[in-house]
């Protein structure tokens, strides 16, 4: 039963099921149990020196007041030259909004552009809070299934077999979370078109750009022209990119309106961001970026890795990610199978399976809204890396 004490567009609201994994796993530890996680999908990399550096310069000078909402000049201007030089996309300062990471960002602009009767399309698997943030708007997330043969990318047939009048936003994230996937120009330019001409506004989550292997290349779908740039509000974040998660620091960047309305329900909720983490971010994003190659050459080799053991592993297929630091293995053929007199029959089955016989955390497909696979998270020691698939190979060898 609902508790009245709940709003109803809170109680329609799932728990995020990758925090619930990770609360599960946790629970484990603390009871001394040596649990491997590959669920958290975060760097395990410390933040690079020079931004920790900014900070710390930041509280020593007094930097510690309100600032502007949308953030200060300096980094408003830090990120329109992002923009410029990494994405051929020129915004003017007051197009960009800093905010509580990219996730706040996302809510921001569905909030802002969505209300009752209006419909997102989302291709799945997706990342767990677009739909949630969705909901909270009164609007309805629509889900088309992306297909393992297409790499997992969506399609521009996929998106007109399920068009609605009714649609007012696509929700674009490539390089994706959980698959990797990296929509290539060509299949991006013709979504772009059918999009723009239907007057559907792009939401473009590009958290993982810089996360790329194979010498693929990231596109924003803003660079393609005025009028893909007017209906694009592209979200991005130092998160992944430069291991920052904790400090939480994203930006949107979009129609001068529509960043408008963002700006003043920021201003009503969180305020400005951390002062502290802006100056951090200043020198993330103007500083040496050494350091992210150096992740970024980590994480392929942990790729590699960790594509090839699961592959030898029998019941496990897995494709290689075109970027981002996640795989999402298919598992249905460890469907029907026992372990402790209990039958395995879908995906969070196997991740049950997992945490407790190999004591290994993964993500089901389910949270992503994509039955049959899990995610795994390569953003972790060469080491884990090995001793958690160790683990894996070994529970699954023992299943009846
Ligand atoms: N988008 C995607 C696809 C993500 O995976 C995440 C974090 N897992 C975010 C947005 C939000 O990240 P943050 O709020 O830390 O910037």
């Amino acid at each position: 039963m609902i508790s009245k004490k709940i709003s109803k567009s809170v109680a329609g609201i799932s728990p995020s099921a990758t925090e619930e994994t990770s609360f599960m796993a946790n629970k484990l530890k603390s009871q001394g149990i040596d649990i491997i996680s590959f669920a958290q999908g975060e760097p395990d990399f410390d933040t690079p020196e020079n931004i920790k550096e900014a900070a710390i310069s930041a509280i020593k000078k007094g930097f510690t007041k309100y600032t502007n909402v949308p953030g200060i000049p300096e980094l408003r201007k830090a990120v329109a030259e992002k923009f410029k030089k990494e994405n051929g996309i020129v915004y003017e300062e007051d197009q960009i909004i800093i905010s509580n990471g990219g996730k706040q960002a996302l809510y921001e602009v569905f909030r802002t552009i969505c209300q009752e009767g209006d419909q997102v399309m989302i291709p799945t698997p997706c990342y767990v809070s677009y739909a949630e943030q969705i909901k909270l708007t009164g609007a309805k997330p629509v889900f088309f299934k992306t297909k393992e043969e297409d790499n997992f990318r969506p399609t521009f047939e996929e998106i007109e077999a399920n068009f609605t009048p009714k649609i007012k936003a696509f929700v674009l994230n490539s390089p994706n979370n959980p698959t990797g996937s990296i929509l290539e120009k060509e299949q991006l330019k013709k979504i772009a078109d059918f999009l723009v001409e239907r007057g559907v506004y792009i939401i473009t989550d590009e958290v993982y750009e810089h996360l790329i292997y194979d010498d693929r290349k990231h596109i924003s779908v803003a660079s393609f022209g005025e009028k893909e740039k007017e209906m694009s509000i592209t979200i991005n974040s130092v998160s992944k990119t430069y291991a920052m998660t904790g400090w939480r620091v994203g930006y949107a960047a979009g129609p001068k309106d529509i960043i408008k309305g963002m700006i003043n329900l920021q201003g009503h909720t969180t305020g400005n961001i951390n002062s502290i983490a802006q100056k951090a971010t200043i020198e993330a994003l103007n500083g040496t970026q050494e350091p992210v190659k150096n992740m970024i050459k980590e994480y392929a080799k942990r790729r590699e890795y960790m594509v090839k053991r699961l592959n030898d592993i029998e019941g496990i297929r897995c494709q290689y990610p075109d970027g981002a630091f996640y795989t999402f293995p298919k598992i249905t053929n460890l469907f029907g199978k026992k372990y402790n007199g209990k039958i395995i029959i879908n995906d969070v089955d196997v991740a049950k399976f997992f945490l407790e016989k190999a004591h290994v955390a993964v993500v089901p497909g389910v949270a992503f809204n994509y039955s049959g696979y899990v995610r795994f998270v390569f953003a972790k020691s060469m080491e884990e890396i090995k001793e958690g698939l160790d683990r894996i190979e070994k529970a699954i060898k023992e299943l009846k």
